[in-house]
Formats: C-alpha cells, structure tokens, sequence
C-alpha cells in the first residue's frame, strides 16, 4: 500500500468500526424477521409454488399501493423487467438507446436484447444519475427531428428511449431528464431496480416515466430470492406486460393458445409469498438505513480524502447502498482502500466497470463521458445493511 493511501484507509476501517460496532460487515444482506417464514410456508402448504397461486397478485397489488403507480406487474427479475419494458416501449432492432455508462450492466443488456444498441451518456456528481445539461447539449448537436422521432445524424438511427438510473437509491434529475424526453421524442423508461422507496419530489420512483422497473435480487433493499416488477400507470402497458412475460397465452379452461411469442419471465408464486413479507418490512428497513446514513456522516465528518454520499437536494433516497467519495479521483488510492477493508474483513466494492469498457459494449455510441470517468475512480461502496446500527 502506498504511504499516501495507508493513512485513509485505516481511518476509514475505524470510522466503520465505529458506526457498526463489529469487526467484520458484509456489503448489504437481506433480512427475515417479519411474516416471510409464514407466508412461505403457507406457500409451500397450498402447494401453489409455481405459475398458479394468491401471492404474485397480492405482491403485484401491494408494490402498486406503495408506490403509487396504477399497475404492478411481478416478473423473474429487474433485467426481464427492463426488457419487457424496452419492447412495450417501442424499442426494436437497430434503434438506440440512451443508457447511463455508469450502471450495472443489466441496463445495457436490456436493450440488447431488444436488438437495440445501448447510446452511453454521461451522470453527475450530485446525483450519480444522467447529465441533464450536457444530454441536452450533446442531443441538440448529434440529433435531429424527423417524422416525430429522434434520429441519430451520425449512424441514422432512431434513438427510441433513455434508461436513466437511480444508482445506489439516489433520484436522476427527473425533471430535466422528463423535459427532454417531451423536446426530443424519446421514451423514458426509469431503471428503479436500486431505487424502491425512493421519492423525487414526493413521489415514488419508478413512476415518472412511461415505466418503471424494480429488482428484487438478493442484494437489493427487499428481495424475493429473485424477481422484479414493471410499474406503470397505463392500464394498457400493464395488461401487455402480463401477457408479454407469461407466454402469452389467451386465457382458456384448457386450451393452449398463445398469440404471440412470449416469454416465461413470470414470478413463482414462492417469490411472491416471501415479496408480500419483504413489503410489509420495508419501512422499518429504511428508516434503518437512514438511520446508518446519519452515524456514518458522524464518523465522516472532516476526514480529509473521502466524503459521504448524501441524498440529491429535493429528494428522499431508500440509501440501498451507502458510498465514500474519494476527494480527487485516484484510481491508487481507491483499489487500496478496497484491498484493506476486504482483508480486514469489511466488504467494499468499487462502482461498476463503466459499460464502454467492457467487451460487448466497447464499439457503441457514446458522448463525452469525463465525469462518470472520475466517479469510477472515486466511488467506494462500505457496508449498507438494514439494522447494522
Ligand atoms: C439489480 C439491478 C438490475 C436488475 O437486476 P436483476 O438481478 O436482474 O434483478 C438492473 N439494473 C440495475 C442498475 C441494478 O442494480
């Protein structure tokens, strides 16, 4: 470790220490202590696990009563979610996609299974969500209108849609990014995966756009083993979705007819059973982890080199994952804070690799991308557990 580094991240190994009280943390673990074992058990009793069964309608009801979108519906996982998603909204072969570079790679992915190409775009310090003013800019300048849509002047395609994401539970600049969706003509379509109980203004994300998706992975602030959801509030969009990732099949007694090609991305009922428990626990984990957020800028305060993630102005975040900001991004200093609080037993993760680096998405379309660049080198992840203090 260098000498520069050695300092920093000791302190920030007591400064954990300290907030959580233990030696050892993982990055973030689900919770079990209300009604899951119940209703799992009730589940399995029924012996409706599988495609049939109360609990993915009730999950599906209560995700909408939360959020206050008009319809939930309950699919295998963010990532189906987001492609079903892409394809109501339009998206097909050729077009493109405006997607974070700083994202975890299921957004992108999405859209290539739409057999779109993901447009990366760059986010912003105080959000870590989508530049508004330079998208704007960069939009004006490589775009222009035709028959209603927005078409890319370089490669000629259209850019359909934009995927902007709430990373680790903190709200985009929705009203930008919402103002140039209406002036350009794109889809937005918000990728809420990290972001359940979040609210931008008072309402909750995954309901700004023409749909919202959610993940219930293991790691995520409720989880149903795995699973995710499509929020919307137009009664059509919904009923597509439900048809969409259930096979399409027609409803019928016994016969099989299916009158598209489908897909079975449905929620097993045993998902659903222990999502309805997850739910119902959901705010006490977020007042928790609040709760974390407060001790953690206590012991952060005037360190010198790292600073904590707060909530963007004007909204209320769920801080799914709470981040350390490296002072000037150093990619040294970084991989070495990592290297001793993972030897020292607490779990850190840098962000993700930016997408224009992996191999699948090297040749895509990308603007300038000089801040998402630096928060590579500076973000930190420490441990975010619901109950930690
Ligand atoms: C978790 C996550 C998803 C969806 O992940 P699944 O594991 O498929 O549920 C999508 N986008 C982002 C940003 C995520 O963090």
């Amino acid at each position: 470790m260098s000498s520069v580094s050695e300092p920093l991240a000791h302190q920030i190994i007591d400064a954990i220490r300290s907030v959580i009280g233990s030696d050892k943390a993982a990055l973030h673990e689900p919770r079990f202590k209300g009604n899951e074992w119940q209703y799992v058990k009730d589940c399995l009793d029924s012996t409706f696990v599988s495609t049939v069964g109360k609990y993915v309608g009730l999950f599906e009801h209560e995700l909408a009563s939360y959020t206050g979108a008009k319809h939930a519906v309950a699919v295998a996982n963010g990532t189906a979610a987001l492609h079903i998603a892409l394809e109501l909204a339009g998206v097909s072969e050729g077009d493109e996609v405006l997607v974070p570079a700083l994202t975890f790679i299921a957004t992108a992915n999405a859209v290539s299974y739409c057999g779109a190409i993901p447009h990366f775009v760059d986010s912003v310090h105080d959000t870590l969500g989508m530049a508004v003013g330079p998208l704007r800019d960069y939009l004006q300048h490589i775009s222009e209108q035709s028959n209603g849509h927005c078409i890319n002047k370089s490669t000629g395609k259209v850019i359909r849609a934009m995927v902007p994401m709430h990373t680790f539970g903190h709200m985009a600049d929705l009203d930008g990014l919402l103002a140039i969706a209406r002036d350009f003509n794109i889809a937005l379509i918000e990728d809420a995966a990290e972001s359940l109980g979040s609210t931008y203004q008072g309402k909750h994300s995954g309901t700004f756009g023409m749909m919202g998706t959610l993940s219930f992975n293991g790691n995520k602030t409720i989880t149903t083993g795995g699973g995710g959801a499509i929020l919307t509030n137009d009664s059509e969009i919904a009923q597509r979705a439900k048809h969409l990732t259930t096979t399409a099949k027609v409803p019928h007694r016994w016969a099989f007819i299916h009158d598209e090609v489908g897909y079975n991305y449905r929620m097993p009922n045993l998902n659903a059973a222990l999502g309805c428990a997850q739910l119902e626990q959901l705010p006490v984990f977020l007042a928790s982890k609040r709760q974390l957020y407060a001790s953690y800028a206590k012991a952060f305060e005037g360190m010198t080199g790292v600073s904590l993630m707060k909530e963007p102005t004007g909204s209320h975040s769920n801080y799914w994952l709470q981040t350390i900001m490296l002072s000037k991004p150093d990619v040294e200093v970084r991989d070495a804070v990592l290297q001793a609080t993972n030897d020292s037993g607490i779990m850190t993760r840098p962000s993700w690799t930016l997408m224009h680096r992996l191999k699948p998405y090297q040749a895509c379309p990308r603007a300038p991308l000089p801040v998402s660049e630096d928060l590579e080198q500076q973000i930190i992840n420490i441990p975010s557990s619901a109950f930690l203090v």
